[in-house]
């Protein structure tokens, strides 16, 4: 039953072809560093193939407060006997800044932070970081900024402690008191202004922060900034089989989703794509998945064919559709193998995984794909010669996790998860193996035309 790797089933031309696509996939990755710029993207993309806000439409997408997109396309069968949903999250692990995050001390201009997500806090620091995200201003007016992406940007840094002098404040303490979340502070600004009397580094800043972008300190809270690791995605490995990366958790999904819905000609049965965001975070509030905006699209999408679109529609349409929860996965660690269980892990480069459940401590929490239903994406995807593997996130009690699907499932539709394994996951820069992103793709495209 133990998989292969899957580079040995690809010609030279094969080959060729996925570090083809994996060099748009990288080229998304850098301009795709937030919820919003992912979005973004996502919406420019659907624009140039066709897709519109026009309901009536054969092909429609709708952005909810520019961090979480849905498209849909129309498919021969009617909707009521069930979609064909893809859903993945554009959100990543992050550090966020705090509403008042500005202060001055030992000479230095500081950001305060809040992490966004599960982080290994000790990973961010000594790295370099871009700041991004959106100000709003005192009389409404929207500001953007990106700093720290072009090569002749600043990048901003969170400081550690010298080897030296750590002994006792972080040698001898645990991994994950090492670094606390308190202490995720960033260097902003070393200059003081002349003639201030107080605070003159802060107030050199927040002069520069004036003529530059027009804000002023209180906009800070009506801000969402974030801090994310200045990183270009670049190839891995000497062979260049690999793509190290910021947010590759999920956005490998989204890359692979969005292609997919695009190229799935005249499908069968009307597909759904979903890029969610606060995933994260427990899909929670108005851009999450357990939000109502799913709904309310669908209720105008079936108005737009012509459906009278009532509650017990959208019911029946949601409980009879089949759907993939994409999400990546942890592939068995080359230097801490003993927290998978091998057997049941996977594996880099060995193709997309299929997890049947998620969830953790006896499968709490989790959502548990009926056999009859994983047996018919096994067909579908051997049917295509689709190379996939099977795997669960880590050894029994050893951790767990979970994803959007139990969110979907509670629509009564069938869903189970899968996407590409990753090493380093949630980390400042995630590891793929360039055919795992490639067989993604491949498994969405025969998905949505199933
Ligand atoms: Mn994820
Ligand atoms: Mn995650």
């Amino acid at each position: 039953m133990q998989k292969q790797s899957g580079w040995k089933q690809k010609s030279k031309k094969d080959i060729q072809e996925i570090f083809r696509f994996c060099e748009e996939y990288k080229s998304f990755l850098d301009r795709s560093k937030t919820e919003r710029e992912t979005a973004r993207y996502i919406v420019d993309y659907l624009t140039k193939n066709g897709f519109s806000g026009d309901c009536s439409g054969e092909k429609v997408f709708r952005a909810n407060r520019g961090k979480t997109v849905i498209a849909f396309r129309r498919g021969e069968k009617d909707p009521a006997e069930g979609l064909r949903i893809i859903v993945a999250h554009i959100d990543a692990p992050r550090l966020d800044l705090k509403q008042n995050p500005l202060y001055e001390d030992v000479d230095l201009a500081l950001l305060r932070t809040h992490y966004y997500g599960g982080i290994k806090k000790y990973q961010w620091v000594a790295i370099p970081l871009a700041l991004h995200g959106v100000v709003i201003r005192a009389d409404g007016t929207t500001v953007e900024v990106a700093v720290g992406e072009s090569d002749d940007d600043p990048v901003f840094l969170i400081d550690d402690l010298l080897p030296h002098l750590a002994r006792k404040t972080q040698d001898e303490k645990k991994l994950s008191e090492a670094i606390e979340g308190e202490k995720l502070i960033v260097l902003f600004g070393n200059i003081p202004l002349v003639g201030a009397e107080k605070d003159a580094v802060k107030q050199y800043v927040l002069n520069i922060l004036k003529e530059r972008y027009g804000i002023s300190e209180e906009d800070f809270v009506s801000a969402e900034l974030e801090i994310v690791p200045a990183f270009k995605a670049r190839d891995v490995g000497i062979d260049r089989s690999m793509i190290g990366a910021y947010g590759q958790d999920d956005r490998a999904s989204a890359f692979t989703l969005l292609k997919a819905i695009c190229e799935s000609e005249a499908p069968k049965h009307p597909c759904l794509a979903i890029f969610a965001d606060k995933e994260e975070i427990g899909s929670e509030g108005n851009t999450g998945v357990q939000s109502a905006f799913l709904q309310l699209f669908l209720y105008d999408v079936l108005t737009g064919m012509g459906i009278k679109a009532d509650e017990a529609v959208i019911r029946k349409t949601l409980f009879n559709s089949e759907a993939l929860s994409a999400d990546v996965n942890g592939a068995v660690n080359p230097t801490f193998q003993d927290v998978h269980e091998k057997q049941n892990a996977c594996y880099l480069g060995r193709g997309i995984c299929i997890s049947k459940f998620t969830g953790h401590l006896g499968k709490v929490g989790a959502n548990d794909a009926n056999a009859e239903y994983t047996g018919k994406i096994r067909r579908l995807l051997n049917g295509a010669g689709v190379i996939w593997q099977s795997g669960e996130l880590g050894k029994i009690d050893e951790g767990g996790g979970g994803t959007v699907a139990k969110f979907l499932a509670v629509y009564g539709m069938d869903i189970i998860d899968c996407g590409a394994p990753l090493l380093t996951m949630h980390s400042p820069y995630e590891i793929s193996s360039k055919i795992d992103i490639h067989e993604t793709y491949r498994a969405f495209q025969v998905f949505f035309i199933s």
